[in-house]
């Protein structure tokens, strides 16, 4: 079977049709600015290694998709000779709340239930849907499977998930902990379990998904217990440019006493803060290493805080799950970053924990662990268009 997986976003959608007997991409690409003056296709044939841009307005995301099917059966540029080799559609959506617990075949029902998550996701959930409705249009015989940020989370007990605010604003209101990157941290904690040879459900592993955007979960027997991102993805460690958790009331000094008002405080801690804000150099990690090698002290403070974090929220899983079998390192600082992950695990060896220097400076699917380590430390690279295929196909053959 072969799998369209959607990524929509507000004027832009990624795409990849990936053929599930082998598991392999076939083509991939990305389509920018819809609705925007110089709407533009990228579309690569992974078989042939070419990329290829076309030109072409995009009024919609209706007129993407299109251009994205045509990519796709094009003679010269395509891999497919019909829209009919599309067995289904897998669309990444963002929210999914307490509705949804698992993937699912979108219905009517369904695309009602997802809009009463938008206001949980208001940048987010919006292109997700249109990007449904588009692909619904265009190929109503095929089905359309929505796949869920938030759902790996939901069998997080109250406990975890609860803040402790009045009931009330949990049951009106929905506020408590979701969590986000689930696909990702599904997909490497399944990965972890096959690479160690053993069922899911007799480990204990704790998944950092490092990247732009990071957090941590922990995974009891395949489930996950509790993540460090919370009712948006703002909280949990600091990241590119977001503040992770902090004191809530330093949001009431700021709104009080600096005279902020909500929205300002909102781009504040969301788009000038995390190690971006603290060093004052970069978002990305490489430029802080290279910053930080040169003696820059921001630079070095910030990878320290953000280390520190990260090793925090393992001791911590370990202590909830009573116990810690394995640390997966995934995305992009996770899976590229050596020294962040010898700086996360330093000092861990209390708790089983030691990581082998040569071996953390190999790549790709690796166990890292020193010798004597009694916790595996793996690196493992995320996929979450193949983790969105494969529920997919698993939704689609019932
Ligand atoms: P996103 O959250 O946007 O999906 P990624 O998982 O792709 O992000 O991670 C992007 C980040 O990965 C970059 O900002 C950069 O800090 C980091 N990164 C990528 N390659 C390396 C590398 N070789 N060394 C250190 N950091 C890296």
């Amino acid at each position: 079977m072969k799998i369209l997986v959607i990524n929509a976003g507000s004027s832009s959608l990624k795409y990849q049709l990936i053929d599930m007997d082998s598991e392999t991409v076939l083509a991939k690409g990305l389509c920018e600015r819809i609705g925007i003056d110089g709407s533009n296709l990228q579309h690569t044939n992974i078989a042939k290694d070419e990329k290829t841009k076309i030109e072409k307005p995009m009024k919609d995301h209706g007129d993407a998709i299109q251009m994205v099917i045509d990519a796709l059966v094009d003679g010269e540029i395509g891999v497919i000779s019909s829209m009919d080799e599309i067995g289904a559609v897998g669309h990444r959506v963002v929210h999914g709340a307490e509705e949804f617990a698992d993937s699912c075949v979108i219905t009517d029902a369904v695309m009602k239930a997802l809009e009463k998550c938008v206001p949980l996701a208001p940048l987010h959930n919006p292109p997700n849907l249109i990007g449904i409705e588009a692909c619904t249009k265009i190929m109503p015989k095929v089905p359309q499977i929505a796949v869920f940020d938030t759902a790996f989370h939901q069998t997080m007990p109250p406990k975890a998930f609860m803040y402790a605010l009045p009931y009330e604003y949990y049951e009106n209101d929905g506020i408590r902990k979701y969590g986000f990157h689930g696909t990702s941290h599904k997909y490497v904690s399944q990965k972890a379990a096959e690479f160690l040879g053993k069922p899911a459900s007799e480990l204990k592993i704790v998944t950092c998904h490092l990247g732009n955007g990071s957090s941590i979960s922990a995974v009891d027997g395949g489930k996950c217990v509790d993540t460090s991102m919370g009712f948006t993805p703002l909280d949990g460690v600091p990241m590119g440019t977001r503040t992770g958790s902090m004191d809530p009331a330093v949001v009431t000094y700021l709104i009080n006493q600096k005279g902020m008002d909500a929205k300002s405080v909102d781009t504040l801690m969301n788009k000038q803060s995390g190690v971006q804000g603290v060093s004052g150099v970069s978002s990305d990690f490489r430029d802080l290493s290279a910053a930080a090698d040169e003696g820059n002290e921001r630079a070095k403070l910030a990878l320290d805080m953000f280390a520190y974090q990260v090793k925090k929220y393992i001791g911590s899983y370990a202590a909830a799950m009573g116990g810690i079998d394995a640390v997966v390192f995934t995305a992009g600082v996770g899976e590229n970053d050596a020294q962040t992950r010898a700086a996360v695990t330093d000092g861990l060896d209390f708790l089983g924990i030691k990581v082998d220097a040569d071996k953390n400076n190999t790549r790709g699917t690796v166990d890292i662990s020193a010798a004597d380590a009694t916790v595996k430390t793996l690196v493992i690279p995320t996929n979450e268009e193949l983790m969105i295929a494969i529920d997919t196909k698993r939704l689609v053959e019932g």
